[in-house]
């Protein structure tokens, strides 16, 4: 490869596929044993970002034939009260998945909330028993972007066994999981950080690289190897409006075997896991 003809991944129709089998096995599901799939959505203050993502998510759970249920609190609302909110959900046998949308005003502690969060309902896969499972193998539930990235490489029957995979970006929601994801897939997993001495010399290494760093345009073609599998899950807006990830993607497209687009990429992928992970604690929960 590398000859200029990457095959540009297709993240919306892929998330249109998983969307079509999540809305057919929901419809068997309350067939089968009255259950219908329900999301709980606590959105907590007035941050636009956040409420078009809860929106999304809600049009999505519609679209599939799932509950959504929303707790849009204000910005002043205390701890004790989102506390209070997630028991009563932990309880409440028609949710199946609660979500509580971050970031979280200053004055709450996200990892309280978090903690509160029955593991079996945390969609999101961001209590520790999730992620501490996922370390050990045979998590309930595991963070959506990574497990949307390992969704379109499978879609498009790409290698992981084996191969050098290099992630640019060590959050807690995209880079770690993401390590331990494609670990357990038996890939040669190394993190980059900010403080990775010669980023161009690791990333040139890598038959899969990902870029989660939220930094525009920041992996150029001369960082990449010829015929790499390359993953961009940043999203920034450049001054002029324009949206793009974190790949320079006219030249690095040239290089790469397979490459996402930024939109359409991994962010359309997000939420196609979300409802995954409800669906499969409505099926397995229940
Ligand atoms: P974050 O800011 O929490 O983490 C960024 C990581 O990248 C950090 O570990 C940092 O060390 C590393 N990093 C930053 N700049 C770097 C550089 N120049 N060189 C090497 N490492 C660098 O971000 P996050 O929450 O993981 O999100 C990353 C990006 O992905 C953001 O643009 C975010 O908007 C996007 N994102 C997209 C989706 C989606 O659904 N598509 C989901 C989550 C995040």
């Amino acid at each position: 490869m590398g000859n200029g003809m990457a095959v540009i991944i297709d993240g919306t129709k892929i998330s249109q596929d998983v969307r079509g089998e999540i809305r057919g096995e929901a419809l068997r599901l309350k067939d089968d044993r009255g259950v219908v799939p329900g999301l709980a959505v606590i959105l907590v203050g007035d941050d636009p970002a956040s409420h078009i993502y809860v929106a999304r998510k809600e049009k999505a759970c519609a679209e599939v034939g799932f509950l959504s249920r929303e707790y849009k609190l204000p910005g002043d609302t205390g701890e004790a009260q989102i506390l209070d909110i997630v028991g009563q959900l932990n309880a409440d046998d028609t949710i199946h998945g609660i979500l509580v949308q971050l970031p979280l005003p200053r004055h709450i502690n996200p990892d309280s909330v978090i903690n509160a969060i029955d593991p079996k309902k945390d969609v999101d896969g961001f209590h520790p028993l999730n992620v501490g499972r996922l370390l050990t193998g045979n998590p309930f539930h595991t963070s959506c972007t990574p497990s949307g990235i390992l969704e379109l490489l499978d879609r498009y029957e790409i290698d992981i066994q084996g191969r050098e995979a290099v992630i640019v970006g060590r959050s807690n929601i995209v880079g770690k999981p993401l390590a331990l994801m494609l670990l357990a897939r038996h890939a040669t997993v190394t993190v980059c950080h900010t403080r990775t001495r010669n980023l161009p010399e690791v990333t040139r290494r890598a038959d899969i690289l990902v870029a989660a760093a939220g930094s525009s345009e920041m992996i150029t073609g001369d960082m990449v190897k010829d015929g790499a599998v390359v993953i961009d899950v940043g999203i920034s807006r450049l001054p002029a409006g324009k949206l793009v990830g974190d790949v320079a993607f006219d030249q690095v497209s040239e290089k790469a075997s397979y490459i996402t687009p930024v939109p359409g990429g991994v962010g359309p992928m997000t939420i196609a896991m979300l409802l995954k992970n409800t669906l499969h604690a409505a099926k397995n929960f229940t």
